[in-house]
């Protein structure tokens, strides 16, 4: 295969809207995106509440001004305040570029981009398509892409960086139809792989894909990981299955019931009730619930979701998924009973360090999206601000990747880096004697996560979870691959995907040990206040001679001071 100009890794809406502007910046050039699934089967289609852009649709007094303020408040004050200004401004024009490419947005009755409320917002500006918005998007986008040109390898696992040096030249990947390794130089790789929140197995909204593989390649190739600790727990997972119900149903004036039948948010946030940001409203619920205030089931605890007095109309119109999830994996329906419902981890707010270009510290390696901290989103993100942060940074990853390329002269990768790759996929399937059990592991981690690094963190509970990491990446060397066909070998996958999760966990639990405070999502019992004297900054997890070593970088400020957070 000749080099490429740019490999994209991801074909979600960072990797799609990073393609298209690339294509668009110098269409001469040879672009591949590499996707583990079809790329319209990312995680971006789950997205169902919509995307924030101060148009002035809803609310006529709306600015982007407030967007910012909004965010930067929403972030605990931890978000880069030069990378949101970038954000919210590009906002507007992003909306509408997606609307004259076809994004189908749901309408007001002026005919102009419906808007509605978000959690943290001042005012109703999230744009949405029913509740179906990450889908609409991200077909949009694949179609564009497709039509400019840009060529996809579906089906491909993305499994290293090749270096040269301290360079990159390309990417290493299985072809997961046949399970041959491949090497695909390039002079530019973006990484667009999406979150890591899947590694709470199954108190997490992620799909099953959100294993932070990106990410975990960058820093096993010693890029730094940005803010790690910050993981978001969205408040209205189903209680079973910890699958998402949008904050829309929230935004259309849902309420948060507990066992008493007391709206309990006027506890927490007597102002913005339900509509508080994500990391207030979680604890909300999950001290509801250790205070005896929630309900009980076999299948855990959880409180109420109440949609009812919205009326059928409402709820078959705007919020048409979230009536099919409850019935199908509740079997309630919301027209007619409320909707059980607890936190689920939700969002990676951590990631690859970037600059405000998508750029990462190592020359011709950029990252957008879920996968990449700009940082934006700070301590705690906002609803509808992600997709946002996907398509923007996307976009300008996408730009500046195609600007560079011809910077970048990488030699070719070895045949002898493929086969040692493909030496060592074989080696997993050929252990003898005792070996360990991928679903075993897999469990524990979720476990060990979900009670030790959840939403409220301790000392000794982070020192627990640690150990229990580190000795589940012990256990992970004996690791044996049962299944031993070529072919869509979904076991070797699914270890593939568990070694990326255990190098990950290890910074997040590590991250969340060293942040003696409370901020944003991260919230420690041991040390309840903000403490920005100590930690306005940000962490870093750098991987050196296979240890993980922490770094600090500080936080960009701008025009707004800190303040105390109160909603
Ligand atoms: C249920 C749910 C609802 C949400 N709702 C909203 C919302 O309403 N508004 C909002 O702003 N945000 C929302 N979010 C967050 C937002 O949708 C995501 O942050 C965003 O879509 C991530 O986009 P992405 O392009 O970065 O990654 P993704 O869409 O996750 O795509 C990742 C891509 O990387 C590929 N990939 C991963 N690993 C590999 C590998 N090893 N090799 C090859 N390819 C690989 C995958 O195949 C995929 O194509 C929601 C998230 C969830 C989970």
């Amino acid at each position: 295969m000749k080099p490429f100009d740019i490999v994209i890794v991801g074909g979600g809406g960072a990797g799609l809207y990073a393609a298209m502007e690339a294509m668009k910046t110098n269409p001469a050039l040879n672009i591949a995106v590499l996707s583990k699934v079809y790329p319209n089967r990312s995680h971006t289609s789950a997205a169902q509440g919509g995307a924030n852009a101060a148009l002035g649709n809803k609310a006529k007094d709306d600015t982007v001004e407030m967007h910012i303020f909004d965010t930067i408040k929403g972030s605990d004050y931890l978000a880069d305040q030069d990378a949101v200004d970038v954000l919210c401004s590009e906002a507007p024009k992003i909306i509408r570029e997606l609307e004259n490419i076809g994004t189908p947005w749901s309408r007001m009755e002026d005919n102009t981009i419906a808007q509605r409320p978000f959690g943290g917002a001042g005012r109703p500006r999230c744009c949405y398509c029913a509740d179906k918005t990450g889908h609409t998007i991200l077909q949009t986008l694949y179609e564009q892409c497709l039509k400019k040109g840009v060529l996809f390898f579906n089906e491909y696992f993305a499994l290293n960086l090749s270096l040269n040096g301290s360079r990159s030249r390309g990417l290493i990947a299985m072809n997961m139809k046949t399970g041959k390794v491949e090497a695909f130089t390039a002079k530019t790789v973006i990484f667009a792989t999406g979150g890591y929140a899947k590694m709470y197995w199954n108190r997490s909204s992620n799909a099953a894909g959100n294993t932070g593989d990106g990410q975990a390649i960058a820093y096993r190739a010693g890029i730094p990981m940005k803010d790690m600790e910050f993981v978001q727990f969205h408040p209205t997972g189903l209680r079973k299955s910890g699958l998402l119900v949008t904050e829309g149903a929230r935004g259309e004036g849902g309420y948060l019931v507990n066992k008493d039948g007391e709206r309990f948010m006027s506890r927490y946030a007597p102002e913005k009730m339900e509509l508080g940001p994500r990391d207030l409203v979680s604890r909300s619920i999950e001290t509801e619930i250790l205070q005896g205030r929630g309900f009980d089931s076999p299948a855990g605890k959880y409180v109420h979701l109440d949609l009812r007095h919205l009326g059928a109309d409402l709820i078959l119109s705007r919020l048409p998924q979230i009536r099919e999830m409850s019935l199908n994996f509740e079997g309630v329906d919301p027209i007619n009973e409320p909707i059980p419902v607890r936190p689920t981890a939700h969002y990676s707010m951590g990631g690859i360090d970037t600059d405000n270009f998508g750029r990462t510290v190592m020359d011709g390696v950029y990252a957008a999206g879920e996968c990449a901290c700009v940082s934006v989103h700070g301590a705690n993100r906002l609803g509808g601000n992600s997709l946002l942060d996907i398509l923007v940074f996307g976009r300008i990853a996408g730009h500046t990747a195609a600007e560079e390329a011809g910077k970048f002269q990488p030699g070719m990768i070895p045949e002898s880096e493929v086969k040692e790759c493909m030496d060592e996929l074989r080696s997993k399937m050929q252990r003898s004697g005792h070996y360990e059990r991928y679903g075993a592991l897999r469990e524990e981690l979720g476990q060990t996560l979900a009670i030790n690094v959840g939403i409220y963190r301790e000392s000794s509970l982070l020192k627990k979870g640690i150990e229990d990491i580190s000795e589940l990446q012990e256990r992970f060397t004996k690791v044996r691959v049962t299944d031993t066909s070529d072919v869509f070998n979904t076991n070797l996958m699914q270890v593939l995907e568990l070694k990326n999760m255990l190098d990950l966990a290890e910074t997040v639990a590590v991250g969340a040990l060293a942040r003696e405070e409370s901020r944003g999502s991260h919230t420690r019992i041991d040390f309840p206040q903000r403490d920005d004297e100590a930690w306005h900054k940000h962490t870093l997890a750098t991987l050196v001679d296979r240890k993980l070593i922490a770094g600090e970088k500080p936080v960009t400020m701008g025009r707004y001071e800190l303040q105390e957070r109160t909603y």
